[in-house]
């Protein structure tokens, strides 16, 4: 027969037949030999070793390897409540097949060929099992399950010696299975790939495999799939990610360089513009990390390529004021800057705090305008007719110098005179799609760009998700910030804790100042389901892991011991309440996302203006706002929120001189994964530390989300968190290597690596620079 070779580009049509290919691509999306290859191994089971059936849980798909222990045929009796009623032929038996571990047993079910089964489900025999674990009368059981029988297992246990070392260290792939292809199906496929298999090149140079003690790829491919010990996973797995670290590091690199290539215009600093007059009238010293980082972006701004800065700091650092005066230097270097942020409520607060940090400044062109100012102009969805005309002739003629905004902004009748400067402001709310959308508004040449995010991001996330971006961090608040104390309160259990949060409010209040009392949910409307922060202004797309990633996917286990039981507090329902009970007296406002546009804009004013003491709001005020004046804030259903989201709405607080607290109010029971979250942000205030936790909770696929579209598939051995080391080596041997040789034309496998893993984005990717 003739063999042929495969290589990891063939379509598996070749090596498997069309059902087959078929299937595997029906099920996971896998269309070339590599992509079939790139399908790890779940875990591995070794012969004899059985799999743990109580720890089976309802609803799983699960592969489990197991004995069989009896087998019976049992007549039907009655009607069958499995069977719609008017199906024409009920079966009349049904095949029961119990399976065990030693210990637990699971029940095997078939309503067809029932004789069939029984003949191979011999008791004794020893098979990988697969299916959706159900319940029935108390027994966990399989319906239906797919199987495999292990050949050379005996009838019983007496495994001849010669059967018992074969099969000894031998290790079964366990691979991600569907209801449609099992595990040994794919372990199947995979073999016969294997039986074939020319890798070709490696895509990683000698001298880095030397260096850093790898293994080739084509030995680590065939180790990872049919592993002869458990010590070679290791290395195997070990290779296996410094491929797609290497691969994407690469491209981020090559990203980097063709961004540096782009032409910019220079927007150096001016002594006697709009920007020193600014820093004159500032009515606070900038700390330390807000003058070092201004000189940094001062000196990009001033290049003749695009400045592509991530700026990082923790809640209330004071990252708008960097960005001001970063804005403003543009302005005096007779360019235009752009501020987009993701809310309604947020974009009306830039506005009045930069107006009104401006002052005179602001006011080009009017009466008590200063002669050498410019003006601000305001774009959101809600912008009135007039208003919003003139927003749009002052961006176009270039009379605006700054225009702020939400995703108004990226309309395409908003046009710039000459655009300088994107800020993207809480840029986890935003995808790269709108970056490119708002910086593709500048004619010519690219503009500089800066982002800013109150969510850290762990170094290798950064590094990833970000790795095209040069970081700046704000790493202190400004001087005499207090801190933020954070208390758990258990309602159920402590309901005297509750009542002393509202007589803390009162307090709070008495003594001048403000609260907030944020609730999951606005209620009062059929299908509300508490994703209320949507603004209609609001990013849906491009969340890294803070709201949109917090508030719309459930937080998997970590919520789902608790959440189902009564529906979340609503802001409706419990501005009421409060207003009548706990907090009558006190002048209560409500806010959230359903608010027509002007009733936000005038709430937030009024509580702005300390015409509100207690400001009853959803996550609308997560981002962003910023009412010194507001000392205290209660969390109502808190294990709603994920720990990012809770870092950053307590951020409200605290913000001036008095101290803040922030009390997380709960029916979590102690000791549940969702008190231990709440827990755990009431521990500490730093929010690097609960953004990893936060990391760690989800998958790499949600953290890259689409943020960095046609990335998140493309890891599947990689863990951004725990990989960061080997992420970190990577990216030192993939600059250094793609400096070398931009192109990559010495190295066409590292190229082909690169295609695969950025598969059809890749043009854009690189493009898009
Ligand atoms: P964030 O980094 O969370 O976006 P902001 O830019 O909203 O923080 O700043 C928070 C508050 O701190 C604002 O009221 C701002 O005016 C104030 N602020 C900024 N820098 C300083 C500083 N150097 N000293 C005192 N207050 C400052
Ligand atoms: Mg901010």
């Amino acid at each position: 027969m003739l063999r042929t070779v495969t290589t990891l580009r063939d379509p598996l049509i070749r090596p498997l037949g069309k059902r087959t290919s078929d299937a595997l691509e029906s099920a996971f999306g896998l269309r070339t030999a590599g992509d079939l290859l790139r399908h790890y191994p779940r875990r591995y089971y070794t012969r004899g070793e059985l799999t743990s059936l109580a720890s089976l849980r309802e609803g799983d798909h699960v592969t489990v390897l197991a004995r069989v222990a009896r087998a019976a045929i049992v007549p039907m009796r009655g009607p069958d409540w499995r069977q719609p009623r008017g199906q024409p032929h009920r079966p009349q038996e049904r095949a029961e097949v119990i399976v065990t571990d030693g210990t637990a047993t699971v029940k095997l079910t078939f309503f067809a060929k029932a004789p069939y089964h029984i003949r191979q489900l011999q008791p004794g025999r020893l098979g990988l099992f697969a299916g959706t674990v159900s319940a029935f009368r108390g027994q966990r059981q399989l319906v239906h399950p797919e199987y495999e029988l292990l050949p050379g297992t005996a009838a019983d246990d007496r495994i001849t010696a010669e059967l018992a070392a074969e099969y000894a260290t031998e290790l079964i792939p366990v691979y991600p299975a569907s209801s449609r292809v099992s595990s040994w199906q794919i372990s199947k496929a995979v073999q016969v790939v294997l039986d074939t298999l020319d890798a070709g090149e490696d895509p990683l140079p000698e001298e880095v495999r030397r260096r850093h003690g790898l293994w080739p790829r084509e030995t680590a491919i065939r180790a990872i799939h049919r592993p002869q010990e458990r010590a070679d996973l290791g290395p195997a797995r070990t290779r296996l990610k410094w491929d797609e670290a290497f691969a994407m590091q690469a491209a981020l690199a090559q990203r980097r360089l063709a961004a540096a290539a782009m032409p910019a215009v220079p927007r150096p600093p001016s002594p006697d513009g709009i920007a020193a007059e600014f820093d004159r009238r500032l009515p606070f010293t900038l700390t330390e990390g807000q003058r070092s980082v201004g000189e940094v972006i001062a000196r990009d701004l001033s290049c003749a390529y695009p400045m592509n800065r991530l700026l990082q700091g923790e809640v209330g650092s004071g990252k708008t004021v960097v960005a001001v005066r970063a804005m403003l230097q543009v302005v005096d270097a007779g360019g235009q800057a752009a501020l987009l942020a993701p809310t309604e409520v947020l974009a009306q607060q830039h506005y009045r705090s930069i107006t009104q940090l401006l002052g005179p400044l602001a006011l080009a062109g009017q009466l008590g305008g200063a002669a050498h100012g410019t003006r601000v102009a305001l774009l959101t969805g809600s912008t009135g007719k007039a208003a919003r005309r003139t927003a749009l002739s002052d961006a176009f003629t270039g009379d605006a110098g700054i225009l702020i905004g939400t995703h108004a902004l990226l309309e395409d009748r908003v046009r710039f005179a000459d655009l300088g400067l994107v800020v993207i402001d809480e840029q986890h709310r935003f995808g790269v799609e709108q970056r490119d959308a708002l910086r593709d508004k500048a004619a010519g040449s690219r503009p500089h760009m800066l982002v800013m995010t109150a969510t850290p991001i762990p170094r290798t996330v950064a590094m990833t998700v970000f790795g095209d971006l040069e970081v700046s961090t704000l790493a202190e608040l400004p001087a005499g910030r207090s801190a933020i104390t954070t208390h758990v309160v258990p309602a159920v259990e402590r309901p005297r804790y509750l009542e002393r949060a509202w007589e803390r409010v009162r307090e709070e209040v008495a003594a001048g100042r403000q609260a907030y009392v944020v609730c999951p949910r606005i209620g009062d409307l059929a299908g509300d389901d508490g994703d209320d922060a949507d603004d209609g202004d609001d990013a849906g797309a491009g969340q890294l892991f803070g709201a949109g990633a917090d508030r719309g996917a459930p937080d998997g286990d970590a919520l789902a011991d608790f959440t189902a039981r009564r529906p979340p507090l609503a802001v409706l329902d419990v501005a009421p309440v409060l207003a009548e009970g706990p907090l009558s007296g006190l002048r209560l406002g409500i806010m959230h996302g359903r608010l027509p546009p002007e009733e936000k804009d005038r709430v937030m004013t009024a509580f702005a203006a300390g015409e509100i003491d207690v400001l009853v709001a959803t996550t609308v005020i997560e981002v962003g706002v910023d009412v010194p004046n507001a000392t205290a804030m209660v969390i109502m259903d808190a294990e709603r929120f994920g720990v990012s989201q809770l870092h950053q709405l307590r951020g409200r607080v605290g913000r001036g001189q008095a101290a803040g607290i922030c009390l997380l109010v709960t029916d979590a029971p102690e000791g549940s994964p969702s008190r231990e979250r709440l827990d755990a942000v009431a521990a500490t205030s730093d929010g690097f530390r609960l953004s990893r936790l936060d990391l760690m909770q989800r998958r790499e696929g949600d953290v890259l989300g689409a943020a960095q579209a046609g990335r998140q598939s493309s890891l599947k051995m990689l863990r951004l968190l725990s990989d960061e080391d080997l992420i970190a080596f990577a990216r030192e041997e993939a600059s250094a290597l793609v400096e070398a040789d931009p192109q990559l034309t010495a190295h066409p496998a590292l190229r082909q690596a690169i295609d695969e893993l950025l598969g059809p984005q890749r043009a854009e990717f690189l493009d898009k620079a």
